[in-house]
């Protein structure tokens, strides 16, 4: 997944543009800036690559989030839909804007549960944000028919999925709204950076204001701005969106060599029976950023991942142990811990995720073992961590075997 990997020339020469500018910032500056304006140019090329009319950037993928939410008229006593496996972020912009962030269950996609989906539906709901983990995608199709029947929101947290699709359209781009991330270890990076896509206009200019400070950025130079509304600054820095740039027009390149190492590491595992893969939804199509598959239970799961870490395989993740991506570590959430005080009507409104049961997702979660797909592995390295991996788990199988 790591764009990091193949930071090169063509990232060097997008952000030398800038250095030799000076001009840091992405808005006014107009007459020091010859001409360069990097964030605008990569939201273009977002926007033609992603297939959606609009984009904006903005510092990260949390300020996406943060900044979707808003744009959308997310605030207080709304609820927010998300499933229990996801990165902390996802529920940490939610509480951001003072809304209620409604966890639960996820199935063998290691995303939303869509039965799970309907029972927690509220007159409060307002948004359903599946995340799309591990770069494949959530049952899109039955979630968008749910948003339809309820007037809700469908927001897309594609911050791992950038790349991968779904009936044709890219994700972030099925639902109303969609949020990437840019951070050092995704897909592609800007160092730090992040991005909101939408084809509501509505939505789109909000996200522009709200973004900064509510600027309606009406005018050369920000002269003559207004500020319809209030907002803060979740602005993206010309340096950062200079490397996007560069990593954004590799993006293609990126995912055939991703999906080339992940079909090598599928293909040898699936010589183990009983291995399974995580579900796929039909018409969709990964960004193979991750191979996720299950063991046959919890305690082989663990001694899987075991053993892989002392064959030396390393990049493989049980998330289920796991304190950033899953809801058994998160007592922060469950124990209202925060700086200053929550809201007491946030604190009202949310489950008591210490009391509800979440057996399901464990189900799932703690049999399930990911693989981070690189891009810098040789063939060498890839055929060699192919037979590890496969050694590792049979060995692990067999002995288990003799066990019974
Ligand atoms: C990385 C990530 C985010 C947040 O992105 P940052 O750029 O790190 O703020 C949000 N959601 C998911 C699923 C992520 O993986």
């Amino acid at each position: 997944m790591p764009g990091f990997e193949l930071f090169g020339d063509l990232e060097r020469k997008e952000v030398n543009d800038v250095l030799n500018t000076g001009v840091l910032m992405r808005y006014g500056f107009d007459n020091m800036r010859q001409g360069q304006w990097k964030a605008k140019e990569m939201e273009k090329a977002l926007c033609n690559r992603m297939g959606v009319k609009y984009a904006q950037l903005v510092s990260s993928g949390t300020s996406a989030l943060t900044v979707a939410l808003a744009s959308a008229g997310v605030g207080a006593g709304d609820e927010v839909i998300m499933p229990v496996f996801t990165f902390v972020a996802s529920f940490e912009a939610v509480l951001s804007v003072g809304a209620v962030p409604v966890l639960v269950n996820i199935d063998d996609t290691l995303t939303l549960d869509i039965e799970s989906v309907k029972k927690a539906i509220t007159s409060k709901t307002k948004v359903i944000m599946p995340v799309h983990m591990c770069g494949s995608m959530a049952h899109l199709k039955e979630l968008k028919g749910i948003c339809e029947e309820h007037e809700l929101i469908l927001l897309e947290d594609a911050c791992q999925a950038i790349g991968g699709s779904y009936e044709g359209k890219a994700l972030g781009s099925y639902g109303d709204l969609g949020c990437f991330s840019f951070d050092y270890v995704k897909t592609i990076t800007c160092g730090e950076g992040g991005a909101i896509i939408t084809n509501h206009e509505k939505y789109a200019l909000n996200a522009d204001h709200y973004s900064d400070h509510g600027h309606d950025h009406i005018g050369n130079d920000r002269g003559a701005e207004d500020h319809p509304f209030l907002g803060y600054n979740f602005r993206i820095s010309e340096l950062n969106a200079a490397v996007g740039i560069a990593q954004l027009s590799r993006l293609d390149n990126f995912l055939d060599v991703q999906k080339r190492n992940y079909t090598v590491l599928k293909e040898s595992l699936s010589k183990i029976p009983e291995i399974a893969f995580r579900k796929v939804p039909e018409g969709g199509i990964e960004n193979y950023s991750f191979l996720s598959f299950f063991l046959p239970d919890e305690q082989l799961a663990r001694e899987a991942h075991k053993a892989l870490s002392e064959k030396g395989v390393d990049g493989c993740f049980y998330w289920y142990d796991n304190n950033w991506h899953y809801i058994k570590k998160w007592d922060h959430l469950k124990k209202h811990h925060s700086l200053g005080k929550l809201p007491q009507e946030v604190i009202n409104q949310m489950p008591d995720y210490n009391a509800v049961n979440f057996s399901q997702s464990d189900y799932w979660i703690g049999r399930n073992i990911s693989v981070l797909i690189k891009l810098s592995w040789t063939e060498e390295q890839l055929y060699e961590r192919a037979s590890k991996m496969v050694k590792a788990i049979s060995d692990v199988l067999s002995l288990s075997h003799k066990n019974i």
